[in-house]
């Protein structure tokens, strides 16, 4: 169903004149050879995107501009310039190099964001291997699984976390060397190695680095990029994240999972911003805090913590000075269009959903700031990006039909395959479109709209309904958090509609008298079946105390699926701790 509320571009708040001035003109003169120039080169075609990220600011007076604003989780704080980011990852390059670390060998990362992360990172693409990173909240495993599919050569860890990998070290025969980045004379053995390095030059396709799905709806696919994705990554930053000069920019994501990667190292870096990055955890009052502290002007982050921050009543944006913000933006979920109401309430901006995936490797499609925001709708594909909505033969859709979300190959970020998967990586592709596992529909304005991973849309009495449109309507109910809704099998209508739901503190001691629950459980019920469709409304609701949701903060519900049918529930190898 769509939804006709707009926030007009006519009320966005420009401080700075946006990079795409028109989206329609320059989607319609885009092409990507012409965006090399976006990008540095070395001779014959070559490149290196940890150059191009870092080094490449070095001949400019970029080169002693604070690259990475550090806040650990203790509050302390480091900054770093560019030129120091691109010596720190030379040394890195160098001590890998000692231990025999060649070109195409992975070189995994298992790190809490700290400094060390970002600049292992940069320094493993630098000298032609390839880069794995996994989440600082895995288990033996998930890391097991990871490292032994990846044929990971050596493991960046510190001594906190390395003990996880004492029971199945002895399974990993590739694996050859961990390196403990807190051991006693580590700082020095960094220090002794050269600041200086000759990049490798690599060619355009090479692997640059490799990283496992968020597990969502299965296991975990070992998604490789190459050096190449930085031209996208580059393009978009510019172009959606709409980076400039005076910017100071966070992205709150892990680099455990794509965002944090693309659009905190590559991407952005790339564009020449200052970044925070923030080591600890999830925390209200402490990222207000940060935002304010550091001037922030672009955030990107995810509905998950959004629909925390809205959940919160005694920490509001309103108790800060965010007056730096001036771009918001969210991804890696459906964005509630409450959320979208609620920063401009409260910050006087909307945020701009955009939509990708691991596979894709950047931004495809996207709200942008001098593009009215259709509440509810992802916008539209970036320039270079041809998305469509397709039946499962690959054939086009008309408008309004619902369809596969599907992308034709060729965008430099594309990802290059599965590892030791190939098979996998072929049955994405039919009749040459990159079918994405999503659903959706294009309206007449060629916006898209999202409705459901393919294996969550419910179909009920002959309708097939998205559970995120359902969730967003529970959303709006004042008792409610958060809500996720599934398809649970039913004799009479195929499936019916369960929700289970996060209710807001203040509800918590009222559910306690069930007559007062059951009230509420109908009160949701008809709330949806107001707001949203007659057929579309849970006829089951659940309160539950936490939704289970991956490390990067997705409803799975293929888990409350799984235990509402006494199903196993498969991998669980990124589930947060539930
Ligand atoms: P897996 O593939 O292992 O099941 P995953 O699909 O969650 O995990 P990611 O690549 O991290 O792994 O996430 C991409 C998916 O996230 C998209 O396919 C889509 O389902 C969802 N997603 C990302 N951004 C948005 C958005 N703006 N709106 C709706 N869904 C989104
Ligand atoms: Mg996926």
């Amino acid at each position: 169903m769509i939804q006709t509320d707009i926030f007009p571009k006519n009320n966005y708040p420009f401080r700075l004149p946006p990079h795409l001035k028109n989206y329609q003109e320059t989607y319609d003169n885009f092409n990507w050879q012409g965006a090399n120039n976006e990008i540095v080169f070395f001779d014959n075609g070559k490149l290196n995107a940890a150059y191009n990220a870092v080094d490449r600011h070095l001949n400019s007076p970029r080169k002693d501009k604070i690259a990475l604003i550090w806040q650990g989780a203790t509050g302390n704080r480091q900054t770093f310039t560019f030129n120091q980011l691109a010596a720190l990852s030379n040394q890195f390059a160098h001590l890998l190099k000692g231990k025999g670390v060649q070109k195409g060998d992975r070189v995994f990362i298992f790190l809490p964001r700290v400094p060390y992360l970002y600049a292992s990172f940069l320094g493993i693409l630098k000298i032609g291997s390839i880069a794995g990173l996994l989440f600082s909240a895995f288990q033996e495993n998930a890391l097991l699984d990871r490292l032994k599919d990846s044929g990971a050569k050596i493991l960046i860890t510190n001594s906190q976390l390395s003990q996880r990998m004492k029971n199945i070290r002895s399974q990993l025969p590739d694996l050859k060397e961990i390196i403990i980045i807190d051991s006693d004379n580590f700082d020095q053995e960094l220090a002794s190695q050269s600041g200086q390095l000759e990049i490798e030059k690599t060619d355009p396709s090479d692997y640059a680095f490799m990283l496992y799905t968020s597990g969502t709806t299965g296991k975990p696919k070992g998604v490789v990029h190459h050096h190449y994705a930085i031209l996208s990554e580059h393009v978009t930053a510019k172009y959606v994240l709409d980076i400039h000069e005076e910017d100071i920019y966070w992205c709150t994501a892990d680099p455990g999972w794509v965002t944090g990667i693309a659009y905190t190292i590559l991407g952005s870096w790339s564009c020449g911003v200052t970044s925070v990055i923030y080591e600890g955890r999830f925390d209200p009052a402490t990222w207000y805090q940060i935002l304010a502290d550091n001037h922030v002007s672009i955030w990107y982050t995810a509905p998950t913590a959004i629909r925390m921050l809205m959940g919160k009543e005694d920490v509001t944006p309103k108790q800060y000075d965010l007056s730096h913000l001036r771009h918001i933006l969210s991804v890696g979920e459906p964005l509630n269009p409450e959320a979208i109401r609620w920063s401009v309430k409260q910050l006087g901006l909307p945020f701009h959903d955009n939509w990708w995936q691991t596979e894709t490797g950047c931004i495809c499609i996207a709200n942008y700031p001098t593009m009215d925001i259709k509440i509810g709708s992802m916008g539209k594909p970036v320039p270079g990006i041809q998305a469509a909505i397709v039946d499962d033969q690959g054939q086009i859709l008309p408008p309004e039909r619902e369809g596969n979300i599907a992308l034709k190959p060729g965008w430099p970020s594309m990802m290059k395959t599965i590892w030791q998967n190939e098979e996998k990586y072929q049955s994405y592709f039919v009749n040459d479109w990159y079918l994405t596992g999503d659903h959706g529909l294009i309206d007449n304005q060629g916006y898209f709209w999202f409705i459901g991973r393919a294996d969550d849309v419910i179909k009920t009495s002959g309708e097939r309904v998205g559970p995120f449109e359902v969730e967003s309507a529970l959303v709006e109910h004042p008792a409610v958090i958060e809500a996720g809704v599934i398809g649970k099998p039913d004799p009479v209508r195929g499936e019916i509609i369960k929700a289970f739901v996060v209710l807001e503190q203040e509800y918590l001691e009222k559910i306690k008298d069930s007559t007062y629950s059951d009230q509420l459980k109908q009160e949701l019920s008809q709330y949806v079946k107001k707001h949203l469709a007659g057929h579309a409304y849970p006829r089951e609701i659940e309160f539950i105390d936490k939704l289970p949701k991956t490390r990067s903060g997705k409803i799975m519900r293929r888990i409350l699926k799984a235990k509402e049918l006494g199903q196993p529930i498969g991998d669980t190898s990124t589930l947060e701790e539930y």
